[in-house]
């Protein structure tokens, strides 16, 4: 059966407010529900986009400072400036334009995220999104990881002169390198020219965001900066550009479980946030320097 995924929302970014002093995000999706709620895209509980900014160079490291995570992933992608981050339990690194960081925080870590120390004294235009992405319940206390994904790594797939970048799922009969716990899909589409069809199993809710340049989505217009959520029936939709454009298409098959967040914890159950509030001050997550 072929059916066409409807286009049910165009998401204007919503105000910008600062995380730490480095991310200077339009919150998208939040538990808050503002404007579109985690229960909504599940197991995309939280999406955060620093749309294109200059940063003027500066000596003091800009970012935010060390805290905790537990229940889900932190997945970010540069698109332009670099960004750091150290765990608590030993992962780490620095990734550059077109890269991902894929933080499985799970049982719970400290970590800190803040741009790199060679972008902070150049300065220039940062780019980035930061997805937060649920766990299954039976996932949520399995141990950390932390799968850094440089753009090389991922799978490019030719659609005639446009291009899809596989980070996580499937696209034909390619796969993303990202490993996760449920079915995701996260892939950057570089339209120039071809228009791109995604076709998905059944339940996927998905969502697609103009990175770079105005797109259109099922014959819908989606300014640059906006936001698409399409429908969680249908299959297919396509995506295509007057001129070259970014498109990041995101999302997963909805959990079915409750959502209890507070802060930077998202569980399935009060008792299991209070549980994490006692065990992060216990001490539990493990320790981190500033
Ligand atoms: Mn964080």
């Amino acid at each position: 059966m072929h059916s066409e995924k409807i286009v049910h929302q165009v998401v204007a970014p919503p105000p910008v407010h600062f995380v730490g002093d480095g991310f200077r995000v339009h919150s998208f999706i939040s538990p808050s529900g503002s404007p579109i709620r985690s229960q909504d895209m599940n197991p995309i509980i939280m999406f955060d986009y620093n749309s294109r900014h200059y940063f003027g160079p500066s000596e003091v490291k800009r970012g935010v400072g060390v805290h905790p995570h537990r229940g889900f992933e932190t997945v970010t992608i540069a698109y332009e400036g670099q960004i750091s981050h150290h765990d608590s339990s030993g992962g780490g690194g620095t990734i550059g334009q077109g890269d991902v960081q894929w933080m499985t925080a799970a049982s719970g870590v400290l970590h800190k995220e803040y741009h790199s120390e060679a972008f902070t004294r150049t300065g220039g235009y940062f780019q980035m999104v930061q997805l937060w992405v649920n766990l299954p319940a039976e996932f949520k206390m399995s141990p950390p990881k932390y799968q850094g994904i440089l753009r090389a790594e991922m799978a490019h797939i030719p659609v005639g002169s446009s291009e899809v970048e596989l980070i996580a799922g499937e696209f034909g009969d390619q796969h993303g390198p990202a490993s996760t716990f449920s079915p995701v899909h996260l892939s950057n589409a570089y339209l120039n020219g071809d228009p791109v069809a995604y076709a998905f199993p059944d339940g996927f809710r998905i969502g697609v965001l103009a990175v770079r340049g105005d797109a259109v989505v099922n014959g819908t217009p989606l300014p640059q900066d906006h936001l698409a959520v399409l429908s969680e029936s249908g299959n297919e939709f396509t995506l295509s550009a007057e001129g070259e454009s970014t498109v990041l298409v995101f999302g997963g098959v909805d959990l079915k479980e409750p959502i209890a967040p507070y802060g930077p914890f998202v569980m399935n159950t009060t008792e299991e946030l209070h549980q994490a509030i006692q065990d992060y001050n216990a001490g539990k997550f493990g320790v981190l320097a500033d």
